[in-house]
Formats: structure tokens, C-alpha cells, sequence
């Protein structure tokens, strides 16, 4: 997969050089590319924002400089004939993230990221942008961040965790909250009893199959108690299958 990130703080994504997603990068499962929006701003200043039309408080980031880095971007693509690439413009006023969009998303060949800053993007940038891109304004929940940067960071942990290879071991995706609509079991490690307490005795059983069983009944349990708005959803889901 090929990521291209684009902002007026590139250096805000030197976390994704960390951890798994810098293994990944060394590994080539998965490719990063930084732009600074200021080098498509020609002004005296590289300036990217503008007062807002018809007035109002704040600053409005200008569709111009944003239209030459996506040109940029899409200039340096070696094969311009395949499907266009995913852009996805971190807003709150966007979809909401969930694990199953970035299931999808971890799919895609060529994902772009346009995280504004100030008040957001001039509007027409988006109405421009479908000629070139598959557009996704996208959110990570119902909050207002400073700069996308930080929703642009959890998106691309999201998403690229799920690209075959990332993971050390790709079983422990199958049974994270939110695979399957449902929280993780709790888990444990050593020692088996830690300040008095014990881990539940059926996991030093041995008996794989009981174990199974109860970290499925405790995936409901759980989901139950902590996520009732998933519950009532699973429910649902689990009798339209049936049905
Ligand atoms: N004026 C905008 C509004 O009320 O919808 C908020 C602008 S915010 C201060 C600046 C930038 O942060 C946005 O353009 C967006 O890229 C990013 N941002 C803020 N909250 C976000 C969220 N919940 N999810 C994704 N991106 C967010």
C-alpha cells in the first residue's frame, strides 16, 4: 500500500516510523510519503489560509496550494490508469471511523490524507476533488481535534495493522473488540495468582475447547455490560441470521 500524507506539519507523522508500522515500512509491505502543503504556496509567506468569506471568526485554508500537492500526488503515481486513489479528509463532520471501514480501507492500493488546520478546508477543494479521487471525509469521532494530524495517525494505525503481514501474529485480529461486532475477552498472564488475586481457573486448564467457550461467554458478558449501543446491534445482527 502507498500513503501519501500532506500537511503544513509533516514531521507530525515521525510516530508512524515507530513500532509495527516502521517494521512495516522497512519491510516494504507498506510505503509513506510526507508533503509539506507550503511548498505549493507561492506568496511571499507560503501562506495556506485566508480570512473567511462573509466574515467570521478564524482562518480558512485556501483550495489552491491543496489542488497542487493532490496534483503532485497524483503526478507521481507509476500506474495513472488504475483505480484513483482513496482521499481521505479528516473531519468531524465525516463518517465515523469504525473497524469495519478500516477493514476496507486496509484493502485499497493508494490511500491520500488531507488533515485540515484552522477552520477547515474552502469547500470547494471537496466538490473538486471527486474528478480525481474516490473522496471519504472521515472522522474520528464526535470532538473537535486542533489539525487533523492526530485523527490522520489513529486512521493509518487503523487501517495498516490490517494489511496482511503487519501483525506479528495475524490470529490475534480475529478476536479483537470490534471484529465481529463484539468486545475482546479479558486476559491474563502470569503469575497465576498476582496481590491475592487469581486468574479464572479454567484458563490453566489445558482444555482448549472450555477455554473457547468461556471467552466467548465473556465476550457477551462483556459487551453487555460495557457496550449496551453494540449489544443491541449484535443482537439484531445475530437474528437476522437466524431468520
Ligand atoms: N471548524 C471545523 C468544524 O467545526 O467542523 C473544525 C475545524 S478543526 C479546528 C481543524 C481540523 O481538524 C479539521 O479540518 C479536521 O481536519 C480536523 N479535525 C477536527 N476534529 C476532527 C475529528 N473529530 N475527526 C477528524 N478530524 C478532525
Amino acid at each position: 500500500m502507498r500513503i501519501d500524507l500532506i500537511s503544513i506539519f509533516p514531521e507530525f507523522f515521525d510516530v508512524l516510523d515507530l513500532s509495527l508500522i516502521g517494521k512495516a515500512q522497512r519491510e516494504e509491505l507498506l510505503t509513506l510519503h510526507r508533503h509539506q502543503l507550503r511548498d505549493f504556496s507561492f506568496d511571499k509567506h507560503r501562506s495556506v489560509d485566508d480570512t473567511p468569506t462573509g466574515g467570521g471568526a478564524g482562518m480558512v485554508m485556501k483550495p489552491e496550494p491543496w489542488a497542487l500537492a493532490l496534483e503532485h500526488v497524483l503526478a507521481q503515481r507509476e500506474t495513472p490508469s488504475a483505480e484513483p486513489p482513496v482521499l481521505i479528509i479528516p473531519t468531524p463532520a465525516g463518517e465515523v471511523l469504525t473497524q469495519r471501514t478500516a477493514q476496507q480501507l486496509a484493502q485499497a492500493e493508494h490511500l491520500v490524507f488531507a488533515p485540515g488546520r484552522f477552520e477547515g478546508i474552502d469547500q470547494r477543494l471537496m466538490d473538486w476533488a471527486p474528478e480525481h479521487f474516490q473522496v471519504r471525509p472521515m472522522s474520528i469521532g464526535d470532538y473537535v481535534l486542533n489539525g487533523g494530524e492526530s485523527a490522520v495517525v489513529v486512521m493509518v494505525e487503523a487501517i495498516t495493522r490490517l494489511i496482511p503481514g503487519v501483525l506479528g501474529n495475524p490470529e490475534s485480529l480475529a478476536e479483537e473488540s470490534h471484529a465481529d461486532g463484539l468486545l475482546e475477552y479479558p486476559v491474563y498472564t502470569k503469575p497465576a495468582r498476582w496481590r491475592g488475586v487469581d486468574v479464572p481457573e479454567i484458563l490453566l486448564s489445558g482444555d482448549h475447547a472450555k477455554i473457547a467457550a468461556w471467552r466467548a461467554k465473556q465476550q457477551d458478558l462483556r459487551t453487555r455490560k460495557l457496550r449496551p449501543d453494540l449489544w443491541a446491534k449484535h443482537v439484531v445482527a445475530r437474528e437476522q441470521n437466524l431468520t
